[in-house]
């Protein structure tokens, strides 16, 4: 077996390729992807083709790159930093990497690692950064599944960023070496700075990087309020994952899956605040609290909640609460549990000529007298999502059906959507207060109601009056 060897056969650099020329051999394919690398930097580029196919000379046409269009001869490569042989025809390879080596210019021949100075890595390019993966050949198909992997971690604004630091490299030579001048780095890339460039606010950046420059007041905290989606972590949004990774505290409820909290840094402290079981439950207020003083303490702070943070996430008073404490803080949004069922179901929550309106709903201001807005709108062919709906669920049945709407509207029901262990239950808006008596569901449970409802797929579900006449349901389901 081959010794695993822990030394680099290859070692990575970069380059200086700004003006200079870079010369590819090749008219077809080959030559077309190593182009389309270089043409990523601000090398000029010579492509040394007789022939070229359409692709290539689109190619050409759209970035100006230089088309020799004559036979090969070692005369084109005078003057190259670097050439690629990527013609595809072996002899002339092995004679464009000889010709190369002869001229003293690195080359790199395609598909023949025998024959090459050097590899190109996969690349994500966040210029000026730039992040290089190589596997010396030995995995291609890895190579690009680290480069996807790493480009999802990194912001686009990433490149912005960088180049903001450059301009502020010789004031930051001022500061004094060691601690401040670190810190102020670190407070540049990962606080106010960093989140005005990904808003897309570049003045607002520079100012945040003068003010830390001469201020030497304790760093500023920042809250994200986070949706963490219906459960799946990869449903997560990107930028999620990225204020996660980045995040001092998380501060998550309780129907946030462990899974997705994990998704963390790993050295982040984790704040539960959720009611469940076992575990301590904040109210409202303390959570409010909770978070100021975090703010206050120079945290970044992520607070987690489940689905999208502003549907029924009590976020309004969070938010008014950092307000009122003049601390910082940004929503990202989730997919709401809503757009999870739907997805479960195949179910369109709208659909042409049926439904072109949705609610979402909670069912809990049906005790009241008076029929709520969205029960009109219900009956006027809204499709309804109620959340928290379970305990509720014969009120928000006998209501709408009361006010007018069909008692075989159709009705979709989900536990724990999004994730393995759902289930998925269908019936008609006069088998929905079955669910109330249920004890099998201790997911969370979204109800979908709505002549749109018939769009969905029931291949997979349950019939949700099937419990109405169970053994057990008439004894355990009749409501005293
Ligand atoms: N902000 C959340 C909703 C919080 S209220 C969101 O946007 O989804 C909590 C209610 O959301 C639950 O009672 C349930 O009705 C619904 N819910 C949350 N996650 C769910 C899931 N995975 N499956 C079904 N319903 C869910």
């Amino acid at each position: 077996m081959p010794q695993a060897t822990t030394k680099l056969n290859a070692f990575p650099v970069f380059v200086r390729v700004e003006g200079e020329a870079v010369a590819i051999v090749g008219g077809g394919e080959q030559a077309l992807a190593k182009a389309r690398l270089i043409a990523q930097s601000s090398a000029v580029l010579y492509i040394i083709a007789a022939n070229a196919e359409p692709e290539l000379l689109a190619f050409i046409a759209e970035t100006g790159a230089n088309h020799v269009a004559a036979g090969y001869d070692a005369s084109r490569l005078e003057g190259a930093v670097m050439v690629f042989a990527a013609s595809g025809d072996e002899t002339l390879d092995r004679r464009v990497a000889a010709d190369a080596r002869r001229l003293g210019i690195p080359v790199n021949a395609v598909d023949r690692p025998d024959l090459c100075d050097f590899f190109t890595p996969a690349l994500v390019n966040r210029a000026p950064v730039a992040i290089a993966i190589g596997t010396e050949g030995a995995g291609p198909v890895l190579a690009q599944m680290l480069r996807g992997r790493i480009d999802r971690m990194l912001s686009p604004s990433l490149g912005a960023l960088a180049a903001l630091a450059a301009s502020f490299r010789n004031a930051a030579e001022r500061l004094p070496r060691g601690n401040i001048r670190r810190r102020f780095w670190s407070d540049f890339f990962g606080g106010a700075p960093a989140r005005a460039v990904e808003a897309g606010e570049f003045s607002r950046a520079r100012e945040a990087a003068a003010d830390l420059l001469t201020s030497d007041a304790p760093v500023r905290g920042h809250i994200a309020l986070v949706g963490a989606g219906p459960g799946a972590e990869d449903l997560l949004t990107l930028r999620a994952h990225r204020l996660l990774m980045e995040a001092d505290v998380i501060v998550h409820d309780a129907l946030v899956p462990e899974a997705v909290v994990a998704m963390g840094r790993r050295d982040a402290e984790r704040l539960p605040v959720g009611k469940r079981k076992g575990c301590h439950t904040k109210s409202q207020a303390e959570i409010n609290a909770l978070l100021v003083e975090l703010g206050r303490a120079g945290k970044r702070v992520v607070r987690l909640k489940s689905g999208d943070p502003l549907v029924f996430g009590r976020a309004g008073e969070e938010m008014a609460a950092l307000r009122d404490a003049g601390i910082a803080y940004e929503v990202v949004p989730g997919v709401t549990a809503a757009f999870a069922a739907a997805a479960d179901f195949e179910l369109p929550l709208t659909l042409r000529g049926v439904s072109s309106s949705m609610v979402f709903t909670t069912g809990h201001d049906l005790k009241g007298n008076s029929l709520p807005d969205w029960a009109k709108l219900a009956i006027s062919g809204a499709t309804v999502a109620v959340y928290m709906g379970r305990s509720v669920a014969a009120e928000v049945a006998g209501r709408l059906i009361e006010a007018g709407l069909s008692p075989d509207t159709a009705v979709a029901v989900v536990e724990n959507a999004s994730l393995t262990n759902r289930r998925r239950f269908h019936g008609t808006l006069a088998d929905l207060p079955s669910l109330e008596a249920r004890a099998d569901l201790s997911g969370p449970v979204m109800t979908i109601i709505g002549d749109a409802v018939a769009g969905a797929n029931f291949e997979r579900s349950e019939p949700l009056a099937a419990h109405r006449h169970a053994p057990v349901a008439a004894t355990e389901g009749v409501q005293p």
